[in-house]
């Protein structure tokens, strides 16, 4: 009975306690409580977002180092041997310990040029990302750029966030890197017909207006693999393929990725320069 006395009298206490801290935080306290939070998570936000670009600025420095610390090794390895070679391998294991996390930050194509030397000893590399024309070598024309243009068939201006290959129907469609088929959409509007592939490194690929899918979601896919088919579905005037190339999410100019794995290998074998296209 005491027992429960008591536990009646300390309930009654931390009531009371309560009560004492809605006073203290009345309604100017309250007030000054969420100024002070909305602060924070400015200075928060701000502090984290201008790491994330002191991180990509040091990143690029470091891979720009390393390619100049490469391509003088290249310069010396034809008078000190051994030494060099060795040299060589430290630095391309430095490069590929980094590659992975600097190749996931950086927002586009415009810091690649820094891994070229790179990409000469590790060619492989550049399967892994788009790095080649969807269409096969003398089977497309360009007919759209990717930024601003009229629409064909609103007359609106806007931007087009992909390039417009105009193919024959029936043209194969390859994918640009290796990766997993993401999604497969049959639709009668927009993108028509169109696949999405998921690839390493924060990249995706779209390739719409097809006439005929030759994969399934879910499915792991080769660079170069057949896809699909060139078609006119969806909201198109002819048959063309609209592809897209996206980057940790935003859209990209996919101009500078169609050549990138031609101009390595081109270097490489010093084999004949023709127009870009799939090897
Ligand atoms: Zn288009």
């Amino acid at each position: 009975m005491k027992f429960f006395t008591f536990f009646w009298l300390w309930n009654k206490k931390i009531g009371g306690k309560e009560l004492e801290t809605k006073m203290v935080f009345g309604k100017k306290g309250l007030y000054y409580m969420v100024v002070f939070m909305v602060i924070s998570l400015f200075y928060i936000l701000q502090y984290g977002l201008g790491r994330s670009d002191q991180q990509l600025e040091n990143a690029v420095k470091t891979m720009e180092l390393y390619e100049v610390r490469l391509k003088m090794n290249m310069n010396d390895s034809l008078t000190t041997g051994q030494e060099a070679v060795m040299e060589r391998e430290r630095l391309l294991m430095a490069i590929e310990t980094r590659i992975v996390g600097f190749l996931y930050r950086i927002p586009d194509y415009s810091y690649v040029s820094s891994l070229e030397t790179y990409l000469k000893y590790r060619p492989n590399l550049l399967a892994q990302f788009p790095a080649a024309v969807p269409l096969g070598k003398g089977n497309y024309s360009i007919s759209s750029n990717y930024g601003i243009r009229t629409h064909p068939i609103s007359q609106n201006e806007k931007t087009h966030f992909g390039i417009d290959l105009s193919a024959p129907a029936g043209t194969t469609v390859h994918a640009t890197a290796s990766g997993t088929i993401k999604e497969v959409v049959y639709s009668k509007k927009g993108y028509g017909t169109h696949i999405v592939i998921w690839h390493r490194f924060g990249f995706e690929t779209l390739y719409g207006h097809l006439e005929k899918v030759l994969v399934h979601k879910g499915e792991s896919i080769a660079q170069h693999q057949i896809i699909g088919t060139v078609g006119s579905t969806g909201s198109s005037t002819g048959p063309h393929l609209h592809y897209e190339i996206l980057k940790n999410k935003e859209k990209i100019d996919p101009r500078p990725s169609f050549d990138l794995k031609k101009k390595i290998y081109d270097e490489l074998f010093l084999s004949n320069s023709g127009t870009e296209g799939v090897e």
